[in-house]
């Protein structure tokens, strides 16, 4: 049993990129009796799902879920399009970017991974040139995250497609939207992706548990000929058993009723009012870090995340100390500095289930915190995010 000084009472603020704070409605429709994943009131459940993840992804073409994290429909992407051997096309920009070519290393294929700069984006002109010097076309997929969780860079993923249909190259473009589906702007279709990569626990407001892929129709028609072994990942019977309501497995039922009620939630909300009301907080989130005289790790504005903010720590001190003071005085969790940035940034998660004073909340912590820390910076962080919060709307 906690002591009277270990208790804490309130709601603890979960400001970490992902998993994000599941709402009460969510949370009870999650709360219901498990049915018979073969039954008709599951399959109804089922075929509202898909149409509406439809509208979520910004396709006409198919999606498909699997009871995993996000790393199981990174692989998921690789293995239905890939034969063993074949090269994919990279660029080092963050930690999730390093991770998911590290999947396709271990499935045995062969990973281009260009270096690149961490407090920027995927450049759209350095693939154009790397898949035009690739002459015989030996590289089957570019991989690109849309929304770098590590460091809260976003890369230009429109631009991007131009660039690849530029160059002439028929390479596949597998779209990593894990840390943005539901918090920014995506479209799978009008942005031409061939596969569109995605886990429930970020902007879909669940908890962790349910994969996602969205697949154009050049990517089927690759998965056809595509030579990797796979078994639960292979789209083909999903999509078969889709089509009555039903999956080849036993899905994560109580999940899904998490999801039927998250994506209504995203739809009574608009997606236009979700996407705008993410940009107005993150805003606000980029005013404080100003008006704390820190800085934030994207180097280009144009290129800040909607979702999350990673601010550098100055010299000489330690993120992790910061963020550890925080949680035990604040019971807010920010997020860790990840891979290479370990120790040096903390991040700030603003996605999902969010309002303003629950933002106003979070970064009244942080600025309470180092203080505590005693990190050097000014006290005008809190004062200019309020400022930008009460004129706009
Ligand atoms: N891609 C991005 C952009 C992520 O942020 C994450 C996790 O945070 C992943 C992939 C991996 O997803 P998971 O941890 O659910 O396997």
């Amino acid at each position: 049993m906690p002591t009277a000084n270990e208790f804490k009472s309130g709601r603890h603020f979960l400001q970490i990129p992902g998993p994000s704070n599941v709402p009460d409605r969510v949370l009870r429709a999650i709360d219901q009796p498990t049915i018979d994943h073969r039954g008709p009131e599951f399959a109804a459940l089922t075929l509202e799902i898909l149409d509406r993840l439809k509208t979520l992804f910004g396709t006409r073409s198919h999606v498909v879920m699997y009871p995993s994290s996000g790393t199981g429909a990174w692989e998921a992407a690789l293995v239905n399009t890939l034969s063993p051997g074949d090269r994919v096309l990279a660029f080092d920009n963050g930690q999730f970017a390093t991770l998911w070519c590290g999947v396709a290393q271990r499935l045995g294929l062969e990973v281009v991974f260009e270096p690149g700069d961490w407090r920027e984006a995927v450049d759209p002109v350095a693939v154009e040139q790397r898949l035009r010097e690739d002459q015989n076309h030996t590289i089957k997929a570019v991989m690109v995250v849309h929304n770098e969780t590590s460091t809260g860079v976003v890369s230009p993923i429109a631009e991007i497609r131009r660039a690849i249909d530029r160059s002439g190259h028929p390479a596949l473009y597998l779209v990593d939207t894990v840390s943005s589906l539901g918090s920014m702007e995506f479209r799978h279709d009008d942005w031409g992706a061939d596969v569109t990569v995605c886990g429930s626990q970020k902007g879909m407001m669940l908890p962790p548990g349910i994969g996602f892929n969205a697949i154009g129709e050049k990517a089927i028609r690759a998965s056809e000929t595509a030579k990797m072994s796979k078994a639960y990942w292979d789209w083909a019977p999903i999509i078969k058993n889709n089509e009555h309501g039903f999956f080849p497995y036993t899905p994560s039922t109580n999940l899904l009723y998490g999801l039927c009620e998250s994506l209504t939630m995203l739809m009574e909300e608009g997606l236009d009012h979700v996407f705008a009301r993410h940009h107005r907080l993150a805003e606000a989130t980029r005013h404080a870090v100003a008006g704390w005289g820190l800085e934030i790790l994207c180097r280009n504005p144009a290129n800040a995340s909607d979702s999350l903010t990673a601010v550098i720590v100055p010299d000489g001190y330690d993120a992790d100390d910061i963020r550890k003071i925080i949680l035990e005085r604040f019971d807010l969790s920010l997020g860790v500095g990840l891979g290479q940035l370990a120790g040096n940034v903390f991040r700030i998660g603003h996605l999902g289930d969010l309002n303003d004073l629950t933002l106003a909340g979070t970064l009244a912590g942080v600025e309470m915190g180092l203080a505590i820390a005693q990190v050097p910076h000014e006290k005008n962080g809190v004062t200019a995010a309020l400022d930008y919060l009460a004129q706009t709307t």
